[in-house]
């Protein structure tokens, strides 16, 4: 296969500038030759005048990242969405007017009908083809986009306008001598026949993160079309710290069957999802999935993986540079944090090599271990609800919950203060600020409640027994 990408997802928790750099060092390691950017709210374009995150990296921080790329021989594909996944411009009132179906429409397409939307765009991707000027591959996106939406300028031949439009954006990279790729699933939702009607040489990426549809990628490959696949080996589950790693790598499994069936496949992204849009929690991103990077790196470039207890022991000598339960390890991640816990932790210690993954992990880990005995203890809070506000548990009852309250906010406070300077090495201090006030901050406010609720419980019991 020509090329082997994996994807960053700027839309979430980013790496910092510097350690964004070694990132790209270890996917060059592992047998990659590309990377998708998705930069979203994280690159500083000036045409949407200042509106990024506070944690962008600067232009010039991309450039050496561009840099390094070209020094590592990674292809860096710059993916800029071009009709949906636009809440990051969109939600800002300056923009309102390009929503699709109007100002008091939707924030995350815009219309299609309207030319300023396209002028945006290809405004925007000058200001990244300036940063990034070796680019031979641009993404345009284009995937989950509702052809549906009411709109009085678009009316009811959005499929058409999106079919154009995408076109549009197309040859305006392919002009440029760039390969363009955009997500296929528009076209397998409304027809699949519409690929005939993008410009030649247009490389759909056909994502299927589950099982794969070997109909359908028996159809494209009959049409004839050069296309990639894309699997997923990264994205939340219930928002915790760490995904899980199995049903990732069932799915680089699938894709390792389909790959050697079609010559037309001449590329493959393994996605790594951050959020699906910025209005969502972030998830972190690029250095915590150095697993699964690993996993699909061998899939892509020596077959389908037989012993994956084998491979997760073998990887991780060979990654840290000392033997551990390496499986046992990943198995448990996000599941059942408490069983990797041990493991993670010698790892932190010991690692002779990658330390900031083992750190990075063991943070994360960490993270999780508290969400589970958070939600733990809310969960039981909740189904004694009717029981504490009768005051009819006993005291013993009602102090072991209260001391879950006092633990869920100390052990936090804790853990926090043991991981933050640890993650401030690899992630911008705001980012990471962020990423714990979305997992946790909610949570300590809600503790906060059942403090209130518990200690009113225990004085209600003591005002009943007086009563007998
Ligand atoms: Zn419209």
């Amino acid at each position: 296969m020509e090329i082997k990408a994996a994807h960053l997802d700027m839309k979430s928790m980013i790496p910092t500038a510097d350690y964004g750099l070694t990132v790209i060092d270890e996917l060059a390691e592992q047998g990659f030759n590309a990377i998708v950017v998705e930069f979203e709210d994280k690159f500083p374009f000036d045409v949407t005048q200042g509106l990024h995150h506070p944690c962008a990296w600067t232009k010039e921080e991309f450039r050496r990242f561009g840099i390094r790329c070209k020094e590592k021989n990674i292809k860096l594909v710059p993916l800029l969405q071009s009709v949906g996944h636009l809440d990051y411009i969109l939600k800002y009132p300056k923009f309102r007017n390009l929503r699709d179906g109007g100002p008091e429409g939707t924030s995350y397409q815009w219309c299609l009908a309207l030319e300023e939307s396209f002028d945006l765009w290809c405004a925007m991707t000058e200001e990244l083809l300036e940063v990034f000027p070796d680019t031979e591959i641009f993404h345009i996106g284009a995937d989950e986009c509702n052809m549906k939406l009411p709109c009085e300028a678009c009316g009811t031949n959005k499929i058409d306008l999106y079919i154009k439009r995408v076109s549009r954006c197309a040859e305006y990279v392919q002009k440029k001598g760039m390969k363009a790729l955009l997500w296929d699933d528009v076209f397998r939702r409304y027809g699949a026949d519409k690929f005939a009607l993008l410009p030649k040489g247009v490389i759909p990426c056909v994502w299927m993160y589950g099982e794969i549809d070997f109909n359908y990628i028996e159809r494209m490959a009959a049409s004839g079309l050069e296309f990639w696949g894309a699997s997923c080996i990264q994205a939340h589950r219930f928002y915790y710290a760490m995904s899980p790693q199995e049903p990732k790598m069932a799915n680089v499994d699938e894709w390792g069957k389909v790959h050697p069936m079609y010559p037309q496949i001449t590329g493959h992204i393994g996605t790594i999802w951050g959020r699906i849009e910025c209005q969502s929690p972030i998830d972190s991103t690029l250095p915590q999935s150095m697993f699964m990077t690993a996993y699909l790196a061998e899939t892509l470039n020596n077959g389908i993986i037989k012993d994956r207890k084998k491979f997760a022991d073998d990887f991780g000598k060979k990654f840290f540079g000392v033997e551990l339960d390496y499986d046992t390890m990943l198995r448990n991640f996000c599941y059942e944090p408490e069983y990797s816990a041990p493991i993670v932790a010698e790892l932190k210690d010991k690692a002779l090599r990658h330390r900031d993954i083992a750190e990075i992990w063991y943070a994360f880990n960490a993270i999780d271990r508290r969400i589970l005995y958070i939600n733990l203890c809310f969960a039981n809070n909740e189904a004694m609800l009717k029981i504490w506000r009768e005051g009819m548990a006993p005291d013993e009852v009602t102090s072991n919950w209260l001391d879950g309250v006092r633990r869920c906010y100390e052990d936090t406070m804790e853990v926090l203060a043991e991981i933050r300077p640890m993650m401030l090495k690899y992630f911008p201090e705001k980012m990471w600020d962020e990423f714990v006030d979305q997992r946790l901050g909610a949570k300590l406010e809600q503790n906060e409640y059942w403090r209130h609720v518990l200690t009113a419980a225990a004085r209600k019991w003591k005002e009943n027994l007086k009563k007998i």
